[in-house]
């Protein structure tokens, strides 16, 4: 049994385990502007550079008085795989860094089983500062932070855009329905048509494992409209 495989069994996700069939059929991750002819957009170093510094400097909500770093997003700024999650917990605001601890290892074996790691993907959140006592984000602090997700989606320009959680999936689709409601399809992401999924957020799945089988489901999805890139196809 290889290493991997044995991760995968700790992590409790060996159904997710791909074939060998499988993995045949899965693209190896590509990194725009290494000559891959797609005619993509070059993002601009200064500007994302500038993006940063303008969030870790961010006093536009009251969160930043409680805040021990920003947490402005963590990979590779040309991924073409874009996942999004809610707020920054304690440990990532202590460390700066987006999924860390247990719901962070759950992620990385979610995206080893597509064959990604958190080096070829960009990880993010709604929120670049951790509300207190892990509470959900308000409306306005969303309002407020919000914008910064939609300029680093705008400069990643993923092919797909993975929705982790209800908060992560109202934000990004300007939509108020339940995670039950938004998931189960692919939506296109209202600023410029990226395909985009919504499912569940890790930590959910750290408190209810039974959803992981539904998960698997919304990971095969994008993974299909990642090859396909067909926004709003069913
Ligand atoms: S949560 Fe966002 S808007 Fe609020 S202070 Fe932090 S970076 Fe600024």
């Amino acid at each position: 049994m290889s290493s991997s495989v044995v991760h995968l069994k700790e992590m409790g996700l060996t159904r997710w385990v791909f074939t060998t069939s499988d993995k045949s059929q899965i693209p190896e991750p590509i990194t725009k502007g290494t000559g891959d002819g797609l005619g993509l957009q070059e993002l601009s170093d200064s500007k994302w550079v500038e993006l940063q510094n303008r969030v870790s400097d961010c006093q536009l909500c009251s969160l930043h008085g409680s805040r021990h770093n920003t947490v402005f997003g963590t990979g590779n700024p040309k991924a073409h795989w874009m996942l999004v999650g809610e707020a920054p917990g304690a440990e990532e605001d202590r460390q700066g860094q987006p999924f860390v601890g247990r719901a962070g290892q759950l992620l990385s074996a979610m995206l080893f089983s597509l064959n990604l790691s958190r080096h070829t993907v960009f990880i993010g959140n709604v929120l670049k500062c951790r509300p207190p006592d892990n509470r959900d984000p308000l409306g306005d602090e969303v309002r407020q932070c919000a914008p910064f997700l939609h300029e680093q989606i705008r400069s990643i320009q993923p092919r797909i855009i993975l929705a982790m959680g209800r908060f992560a999936a109202q934000a990004l689709l300007q939509a108020d329905q339940s995670i039950a409601q938004l998931r189960g399809r692919v939506h296109c992401y209202p600023i410029n048509d990226t395909p985009l999924v919504v499912t569940y957020h890790p930590a959910y799945l750290l408190r209810s494992p039974q959803a992981k089988a539904k998960t698997w489901e919304d990971l095969q999805r994008a993974r299909a409209h990642y090859v396909g890139q067909v926004c709003g196809d069913q």
